[in-house]
């Protein structure tokens, strides 16, 4: 039995207050993550606080044309959004190939960026692990790999990131607003996650005694062209084997800006600035998607299992791109599910 204290936070400054007293104390929303990990006894928090009554659950226009996304807006309202089924149609896919109905109707939109890795060493507490147990060792580099990363690997952890949500996020450079001690600030996306590096413990570069309030979109939701492609193991229920979110902006046949982030592959979603300046200018083109696609993984290294995630990446970096560049997006079968 692992005992908890258990304390519900009357608003946004008290849950600063009660986090940055507790460095071992974590945030609840929907649990659908933390609970599992309680249960596992990979996580040991000595105080639950209740964010879920917070007074962030609204999404609501910005100055600059974009949106707010409230930390606790579940991420089945947010699919089904008119605003982000109009506006930001990327994101509303991506959402809905994650997880099923009733977890997306409880998850949130804070929890779901900081939603842990589905190693299953990680999970597996008789087993080495420098994430859940920093310094143990990684097991799964000399392990069982095949749902393992390709791309920004250390030596001391190969685990990706699962989040559907965060790709289509980082592919549209949302920010993540955060309110701690020191008061509010707004994180680029890209800056959100870490790569694994020598402390791969650490998910991403929130503070200790910080809370998500919202994520910000900016104006641009690359609407008329754009794809979410997830390629898994089963049709739903599952987590990513590699997963594509791309966005064109396109004049004519010529890409005029190209957006591209990958899931599946990293520690964080996978954004590569190279590739998107190789594609803008340049036809939208099988042979220009196959460059960009080239670009994306000249450095992707496999742990055997998981060789065939690179000429999977290859071939899904494709297909999202030829996708979004003719308008046919991948189906949204989940949204006739309500
Ligand atoms: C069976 C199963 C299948 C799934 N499949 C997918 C999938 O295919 N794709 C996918 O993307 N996801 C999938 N998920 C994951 C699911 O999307 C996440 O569990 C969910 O988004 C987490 O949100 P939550 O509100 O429940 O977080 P919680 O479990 O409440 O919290 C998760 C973490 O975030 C912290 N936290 C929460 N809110 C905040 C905040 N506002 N500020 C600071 N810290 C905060 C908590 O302290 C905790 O550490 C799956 C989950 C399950 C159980
Ligand atoms: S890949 Fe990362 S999470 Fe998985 S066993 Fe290695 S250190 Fe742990």
């Amino acid at each position: 039995m692992n005992n908890f204290a258990y304390a519900r936070a009357s608003d946004v400054a008290d849950a600063v207050r009660r986090i940055a007293a507790d460095p071992a104390a974590k945030f609840i929303a929907g649990g659908t993550n933390l609970i599992d990990l309680m249960k596992e006894s990979v996580e040991h928090p000595t105080q639950l606080i209740d964010i879920s009554r917070l007074p962030l659950a609204t999404v609501e226009a910005t100055r600059d044309g974009g949106l707010r996304i409230g930390a606790l807006v579940p991420n089945s309202d947010l699919a089904y959004h008119p605003q982000i089924e109009a506006r930001y149609p990327l994101l509303a896919s991506a959402i809905l190939a994650g997880a099923s109905q009733q977890l997306r109707n409880m998850a949130s939109t804070g929890g779901n960026l900081l939603q842990r890795t589905r190693c299953s060493y990680f999970y597996d507490t008789t087993t080495p692990c420098n994430k859940r147990a920093p310094g143990s060792g990684c097991s799964a580099i000399d392990g069982f790999s095949r749902n393992h990363a390709i791309l920004g690997t250390s030596e001391h952890c190969i685990a990706t990131h699962p989040s559907d949500m965060c790709v289509a996020l980082a592919a549209l450079e949302a920010r993540v607003l955060a309110t701690g001690k020191d008061g509010e600030r707004s994180i680029a996306f890209a800056d959100f996650h870490r790569l694994p590096g020598d402390t791969p413990h650490v998910d991403s570069n929130l503070r200790a005694d910080e809370i998500i309030t919202a994520v910000e979109l900016p104006p641009r939701g690359f609407a008329h062209n754009h794809s979410y492609l997830k390629i898994r193991d089963r049709l739903s229920y599952a987590f990513a084997l590699v997963s594509v979110a791309a966005g064109l902006d396109l004049e004519g046949g010529t890409i005029r800006e190209a957006r591209l982030a990958l899931g599946g592959v990293a520690h964080k979603p996978w954004r590569d600035r190279d590739a998107e300046a190789q594609l803008s200018g340049a036809p939208a083109t099988q042979e220009s998607f196959l460059r960009a696609a080239e670009t994306v993984l000249r450095h992707a290294r496999g742990f055997g299992h998981n060789d065939f995630k690179i000429e999977l990446a290859r071939r899904a970096i494709v297909r999202a791109l030829t996708q979004a560049a003719r308008g046919t997006p991948q189906s949204q079968a989940d949204k006739r599910i309500r």
